[in-house]
């Protein structure tokens, strides 16, 4: 599935990529032949005014002459520097009256459209099919229009550096395109990771989940089964249902913990049950609730809450219920007649909550995992404490909630230092 999605999303990406690619491809192209087509025109215009410039008009004979002399006719006009196929004079009346090279077209000769012109000349004069730019120009003289200049230059050298370009870029496009389908591939799995994570802590919550369901159940099924059984009355079958009773208020406690963390999850909801209140007051029922459970677990509670008028902003509800989960968990995790202490400390920004017990302690190597769904550190001995390994989550996600952090400490044999640190509100 993820390898899947993963392979569209490079697909996509290499197809949306490729397209702007061979759109600035096309571009490019373009921009690049019309560059290199203007200046080969400009070295035509250069080439055609120089020979103007030196062309020499005789009014009383009505036909032109090179400056210097030289009588117009003879391959001499065209040279290899200047590249020209062919130079033609007329008169004001398109009337051919000097030429030098190819004499392809000659005899259809009109008035150009365009000053350049790109034209073909096929198979004339014996030579092969070739594409010639030509240019027209008009010959001035007294300021008034006497004839036109007409040259041509093959555009081979135009076409073959184009055609390099055009090599170079059909080459480009499809390793770039390779470039991109692999960098789509790797950008989709780093795209996918966060999913692929969240679906298998999903996976994994919920396998954790049902495997938590079963044990409770099947004590209701064998205990349902073994009541019914003709013959068992009495104490024995008032066992069973007393079982049944325990087991289902077991699977009712761990349905309350799931559906609360799916119902908190993320900020806090409920703008309603947000409060500003003393940690003082926050903390007295949680005072309270640690004297009632040391009194009934024959352990020993202190609790040191300074008379502060710190105030947090907070669902009061929420946070006593994290809070009550720590006491909890230092009563269960502590033997008879050990300490449970409850603190409080303000500081300048924060409020810090401590609960720390003498009990069996964590060991390091699990201190950080234990805040995960459905971890324990000894799962025989937490499920005889009845515990499913959601209290210290709750605990987090409420606190975190709440913009807090909640940490622990713990030496094994010692005993734990549960911390909660909450923003306080400026006084
Ligand atoms: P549980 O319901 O099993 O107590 P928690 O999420 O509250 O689940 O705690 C997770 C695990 O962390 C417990 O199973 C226990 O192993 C360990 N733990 C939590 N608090 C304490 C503590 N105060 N002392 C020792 N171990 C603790």
């Amino acid at each position: 599935m993820f390898n899947r999605s993963r392979l569209n999303l490079a697909y996509w990406f290499a197809l949306s990529m490729g397209s702007i690619l061979i759109a600035f491809t096309g571009v490019v192209y373009t921009l690049e032949a019309e560059d290199k087509l203007q200046d080969f025109d400009e070295k035509l215009y250069l080439t055609v005014k120089d020979i103007d410039n030196r062309t020499y008009y005789r009014p009383e004979q009505g036909d032109w002459l090179l400056a210097k002399g030289t009588a117009l006719v003879g391959e001499n006009a065209l040279s290899p520097q200047n590249e020209l196929l062919y130079i033609r004079w007329y008169d004001r009346n398109w009337k051919l009256t000097q030429f030098v090279g190819s004499t392809h077209d000659l005899k259809q000769v009109m008035a150009p459209k365009k000053r350049f012109e790109t034209i073909d000349i096929n198979g004339v004069d014996g030579s092969e099919k070739q594409i010639l730019r030509q240019l027209t120009v008009p010959i001035k003289y007294n300021k008034r229009v006497v004839g036109y200049i007409q040259a041509a230059t093959p555009l081979a050298p135009l076409q073959a550096d184009l055609n390099r370009t055009l090599v170079v870029l059909t080459l480009g496009v499809p390793v770039t395109l390779g470039i991109i389908g692999l960098t789509g591939w790797i950008l989709g799995g780093i795209a996918m990771q966060p999913i692929r994570q969240s679906y298998e802590r999903l996976q994994r919550f919920t396998a954790d989940a049902s495997h938590e369901l079963r044990n409770p159940l099947a004590a209701i099924l064998s205990n349902a089964q073994v009541a019914l059984i003709p013959g068992v009355q009495g104490s024995s079958q008032e066992e069973c249902v007393k079982e049944i009773e325990t087991a289902a208020k077991a699977m009712s406690g761990l349905i309350d913990d799931l559906l609360f963390l799916a119902r908190h999850e993320g900020p806090i909801n409920g703008a309603a049950l947000i409060e500003q209140i003393s940690v003082g007051d926050l903390l007295k029922p949680l005072v309270d609730y640690g004297k009632t459970q040391a009194f009934r677990r024959n352990r020993t509670f202190v609790h040191d809450i300074p008379n502060h008028t710190a105030t947090v902003k907070v669902n009061a509800q929420l946070l006593r219920r994290a809070l009550t989960n720590l006491l909890d968990n230092a009563f269960k995790y502590t033997k008879d007649g050990g300490i449970v202490q409850l603190r409080l400390q303000v500081q300048a920004n924060y409020v810090l909550i401590q609960v720390e017990d003498d009990g069996v302690g964590i060991p390091e190597a699990d201190l950080l995992q234990i805040f995960e769904r459905f971890y324990r550190v000894d799962a025989a001995r937490s499920r005889h404490t009845g515990g499913f390994g959601l209290g210290l989550s709750i605990a987090q996600q409420v606190v975190r909630a709440h913009n807090g952090q909640i940490t622990a400490t713990s030496i094994v044999g010692k005993g734990s230092t549960f911390q909660v640190q909450l923003p306080r509100l400026k006084s």
